[in-house]
Order: C-alpha cells, then sequence, then structure tokens
C-alpha cells in the first residue's frame, strides 16, 4: 500500500493510475478503524476499483471540542488493519494541506437533510463534512466513493453534495457492520468501558424494538414510546433523539406510506460517549 501525506504527490500518482485505465474508488475516514471502514474498501475493491482511504480527523466538524480532543488515534494498526483489507493507497494529510492556514468550513444548506437531527443537534457538524469531503473529492477525483449507512444522515448530505457538485462520481452506501450482539461499530466504542458497551447495546435494542412494533400495527408515536421504555431508561444513557424519518429528506414521519424507504434513527449518549444507530424498515 502506498502512502502519501502530501498533495501534490497524490494527485500525480492518481492521475498514473487513471492513466493506467483504472477507476477510482475513495473510502474517507477519521481514522481508528474498524471494520466497518475496512468493509468499506473491500466494497471499493469488489467494484474493481483501484482504491484510496483517507484518514484525517477534521476538526470543523467537531462542534464539541472535547470530543475533538479524546477522538481516538491509531495510526499504526490503521496502516495494518487497511493492507490486510486489500487498500491500494492510503492519504493522510495534514491540516495546512486541507485549509492552510485558516481552519474554517464554508457554509451548506441543502434543506432538510442539513437542518434536522445531527444537523440541529451538532451545529455547524454539516457545514465541516460538506467542506472537507468537497476538498478531498477535488484531490482524489475518484469515481466511485463509499459511505456506511452507520452515519445515515451524513450518506443523504453527501450523495447530494455528489449530485450537485460531482454528477460523474458514483456514490455507494453500505451496510453497517455490527458487533455480534448487534452494537454498531464505531471509533467512539473505544472509549467505553465493557460495562458502558454493553448498555450501549441498548441503542440496536430500541432500533429493533420500534421496527417491531410498528409491524406489530401500532402507530409510530407509540412504537416509539414503548421503546424508550423499555430500552433506554438506564442511567448511564441519556437520548437525544429516537424518531422514524424518511431517508431522502430525513424529515420525521409520523404516518408511513407505501413506496417510501423509512428509517428508525437514534443518538443517545452513553456515559460520556454520544453515539448513533439507525436501521432501514423494510415493510410498506
Ligand atoms: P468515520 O471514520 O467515523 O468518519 O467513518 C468513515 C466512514 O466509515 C463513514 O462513511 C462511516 O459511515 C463509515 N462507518 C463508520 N462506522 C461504520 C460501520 N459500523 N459500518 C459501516 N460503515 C461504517
Amino acid at each position: 500500500m502506498f502512502i502519501f501525506k502530501d498533495v501534490e504527490q497524490i494527485r500525480q500518482h492518481i492521475h498514473q493510475v487513471k492513466a493506467a485505465g483504472h477507476r477510482v474508488g475513495f473510502v474517507p475516514t477519521m481514522g481508528a478503524l474498524h471494520n466497518g471502514h475496512t468493509s468499506l474498501v473491500k466494497a471499493s475493491k469488489k467494484h474493481a476499483c483501484y482504491t484510496v482511504c483517507s484518514i484525517y480527523i477534521n476538526p470543523t466538524q467537531f462542534n464539541n471540542a472535547s470530543d475533538l480532543d479524546n477522538y481516538p488515534v491509531s495510526i499504526e494498526s490503521d496502516v495494518k488493519m487497511l493492507i490486510e483489507a486489500g487498500c491500494d493507497a492510503l492519504f493522510l494529510p495534514t491540516s495546512e494541506q486541507m485549509y492552510g492556514l485558516e481552519l474554517k468550513a464554508e457554509q451548506f444548506s441543502y434543506g432538510t437533510i442539513t437542518d434536522v437531527f445531527e444537523g440541529a443537534k451538532r451545529p455547524g457538524h454539516f457545514d465541516g463534512v460538506i467542506t472537507i469531503v468537497g476538498k478531498l473529492m477535488d484531490m482524489i477525483t475518484p469515481d466511485e466513493v463509499f459511505f456506511g449507512q452507520k452515519d445515515l444522515q451524513q450518506c443523504m448530505v453527501i450523495k447530494r453534495l455528489i449530485k450537485t457538485s460531482y454528477p460523474q462520481v458514483k456514490f455507494n452506501m453500505m451496510p453497517t457492520e455490527r458487533e455480534k450482539n448487534g452494537l454498531a461499530m464505531s471509533s467512539r466504542n473505544m472509549r467505553l468501558s465493557p460495562a458502558e458497551a454493553e448498555v450501549a447495546l441498548s441503542l440496536y435494542l430500541s432500533l429493533k424494538e420500534v421496527e417491531t412494533q410498528l409491524n406489530n400495527g401500532l402507530p409510530v408515536v407509540q412504537a416509539v414510546a414503548e421503546a424508550t421504555l423499555r430500552h433506554l431508561q438506564h442511567p448511564l444513557l441519556q437520548l437525544e433523539y429516537l424518531s422514524v424519518v424518511a431517508v431522502e429528506t430525513m424529515e420525521e414521519a409520523h404516518l408511513l406510506e407505501d413506496n417510501k424507504q423509512y428509517a428508525v434513527i437514534i443518538a443517545c449518549w452513553c456515559a460520556q460517549v454520544r453515539l448513533i444507530d439507525n436501521i432501514l424498515l423494510t415493510h410498506s
């Protein structure tokens, strides 16, 4: 696996790769890699792409200074995992390379997609995400990109960015990788003690409970109330939202219409760590 820290060097490398007739697949990450990340690398390889992964902890997407300060870093094991997953090139830029001297995000509004849930709870978060992904897209010039459903709203935001600014690029949303018990893999899980990680499983259980109750015919409001009562009462948990949304717009849904894709989404603190998860609803 090639490792580049310099933008011009990776630009040149990708130019050569494309000249040799390869399609380029891109997997942006913030490191502290787990099997969720490597599943994206493997998906890109499956699509026959020369696969570039980036690791960059983007300060402008953190609305909370202590979250940024505590974000896990494990570059040596990251490199190992990427090699094992078959990644072809790793881009490890510095903030200066990405932003120059002014560490600042541009402002974006894609309507509800950027404004509700994560957009509302984490002001400026999507401005940071769109800014950095745009910069990386310009540097890597991929043919395909791979993002995880784990960050469903981010997927919808990036899908819109690609539709408006990079229409030639294929967007792929890949399923969430989970621990055996169902806990969604996340770099932030590293900050949980084993006991807290067990409590964190409640997020997934509550999503499944909403799905079960909807399938039993309960109205959305009651299904959510039931799941909250059953699974989210532990003193270590502090719920931010548990909602059913229409996936394309991320708008909250109270009545489910036929032929529309819905998801159950959750954001919940477990001790000192803010976790998010979601499942797509299969019925209707
Ligand atoms: P991050 O390093 O958290 O910025 O995530 C980088 C990419 O990995 C994003 O597209 C995430 O949605 C994706 N990702 C994170 N966790 C998972 C997971 N458990 N399963 C699949 N993809 C994931």
